[in-house]
């Protein structure tokens, strides 16, 4: 008897790797996707001889084995050292801002190091929150002025109310010495956690999806609409329904567990818990190349739109026609902080010629906004709590959750791609020990 194919409800990275690496196992997979074409969001998106991803996207993996894939996919593809900059309050400065103060008022200087030496000095129990971490690590002033100020921008929530356990190399802990050699002198060493990165000559970073796309049976078009995790039954919005044996879903668990006709309350209740940033991208392309010296740019100012802005056309001259420069500006907002206004545009040119990112007398040949309705998951307090009863009950039901907003996590593309490859190891193994069992079909439904 044949396997009934296995059901993949998204294909973004992570659904199209777990279809990927369950045909190495020559087991089959259908995946479905609501959009019109698979890649998620490392999709791509050309206007005008412009490209603009979902977001700035670099890889900036040390596994080889997701090396190779997006090398080999990619064809050709560039490598180069990432550079960031800082924006306070009319300043420029390298990253991280801690380590570059040299240039700023004496007066913001010297309250940055005396309460940074403080917190050198004392010694602390284990932060339990992030606004802990960042004034032990960096001291109260600059946690006020610099930091806490980016995480409402970025993270749209207040530093004491995310966990610690995202934090790892994404933020730098500095050491004394660095902190004082960039508050006397310019410095030029970088420590941000992105250094050596790679990104597709042609194509976007989408080129990255090539090799995982080849023989994916995908039907796009098709979104899910309602589940019965019962009788494993999914409806799509199209109006076609299946029946499953294995799904794995890689859609948002908020939105998932939104669709199923029979979660019980706790399971509802644990999904409402969970939180989440959007982002609105505003994606500008310029009849002039120069446009900054870095990759992207923080900005620390909250009267500034923008959290994030980034040169997609430095990342590869065949992202913009010759000639031409690109910026793309991230605006995040979330349900406990919505979208200042609603002229996103306008404000966003607006303040892009405040900080001289943008001329005057500039061409702007494409101007088009973007929204991603899911961008990071909010490590709160109650995340780690509500994502254990949603994925026991979905396991339970024989649903596997894969991927950055399936297993609701801070995952990379590299890791979406490895979590997909988790599934599919994971569903072989069981197909493997089932054949044994009943030496028949895993699946129960035809
Ligand atoms: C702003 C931003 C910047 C990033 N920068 C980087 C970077 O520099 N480097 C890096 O390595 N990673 C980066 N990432 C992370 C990377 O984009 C993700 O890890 C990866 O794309 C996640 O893939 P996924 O398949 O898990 O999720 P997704 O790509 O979201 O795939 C999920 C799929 O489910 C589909 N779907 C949703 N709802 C339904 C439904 N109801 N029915 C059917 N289909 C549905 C969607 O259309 C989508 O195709 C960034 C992410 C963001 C948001």
């Amino acid at each position: 008897m044949a396997e009934e194919p296995v059901v993949i409800v998204g294909a973004g990275l992570a659904g199209l790797s777990a279809a990927y690496h369950l045909r190495q196992y020559g087991m089959a997979s259908l995946l479905y996707d609501k959009e019109d074409r698979a890649g998620g969001h490392t999709r791509s998106h050309a206007h005008e001889g412009f490209i603009f991803d979902e977001g700035p996207h670099v890889s900036f993996t040390k596994d080889a084995y997701v090396q190779e894939l997006f090398a080999k996919s990619a064809g050709t593809y560039h490598e180069f050292l990432s550079t960031q900059l800082n924006y306070y309050h009319g300043a420029w400065l390298k990253h991280p801002a801690l380590c570059h103060l040299h240039g700023l008022p004496v007066e913001t200087v010297e309250r940055c190091l005396v309460d940074f030496f403080e917190a050198q000095r004392r010694s602390h129990p284990a932060p339990t929150d992030y606004d802990q971490w960042l004034r032990q690590h960096c001291g109260s002033y600059f946690t006020e002025q610099f930091a806490a100020r980016y995480t409402r921008k970025y993270w749209t929530v207040e530093p004491a109310e995310l966990t610690t356990d995202w934090v790892g190399a994404r933020v730098y802990a500095p050491r004394i010495e660095e902190v004082v050699r960039g508050a006397l002198q310019p410095q030029a060493q970088a420590l941000h956690y992105i250094q050596r990165c790679r990104y597709p000559a042609a194509g976007g970073y989408e080129a990255y999806t090539r090799l995982l796309q080849e023989g994916a049976e995908v039907r796009t078009g098709c979104a899910l609409a309602e589940l019965d995790v019962r009788r494993h039954r999914a409806l799509f919005a199209n109006g076609q329904a299946i029946t499953y044996g294995s799904l794995v879903a890689t859609l948002p668990l908020p939105v998932l567990v939104q669709m199923m006709t029979d979660a019980p309350r706790d399971v509802r209740a644990a999904a409402d818990r969970l939180r989440w940033t959007s982002v609105a991208l505003v994606n500008v392309g310029v009849r002039r190349a120069e446009l900054s010296g870095a990759h992207w740019l923080y900005f620390y100012d909250e009267d500034l739109i923008f959290s994030r802005v980034s040169f997609p056309h430095r990342l590869s001259p065949q992202n913009a026609p010759p000639g031409c420069g690109s910026l793309q500006a991230e605006i995040y907002y979330s349900r406990s902080r919505p979208l200042p206004t609603r002229q996103v545009l306008e404000r966003t040119l607006e303040d892009l010629r405040r900080v001289g990112l943008l001329r005057a007398d500039d061409e702007l040949v494409v101007t088009a906004t973007q929204e991603i309705a899911f961008a990071n998951v909010i490590f709160d307090h109650a995340r780690e709590e509500a994502v254990r009863c949603v994925h026991r009950f979905l396991r339970a039901h024989g649903i596997l959750p894969c991927g950055r907003y399936g297993e609701w996590g801070y995952l990379w593309s590299d890791q979406a791609v490895l979590s997909g490859r988790r599934i599919a190891e994971e569903l072989a193994g069981s197909a493997v020990s089932s054949t044994v069992v009943s030496g028949g079909s895993r699946n129960r439904e035809a």
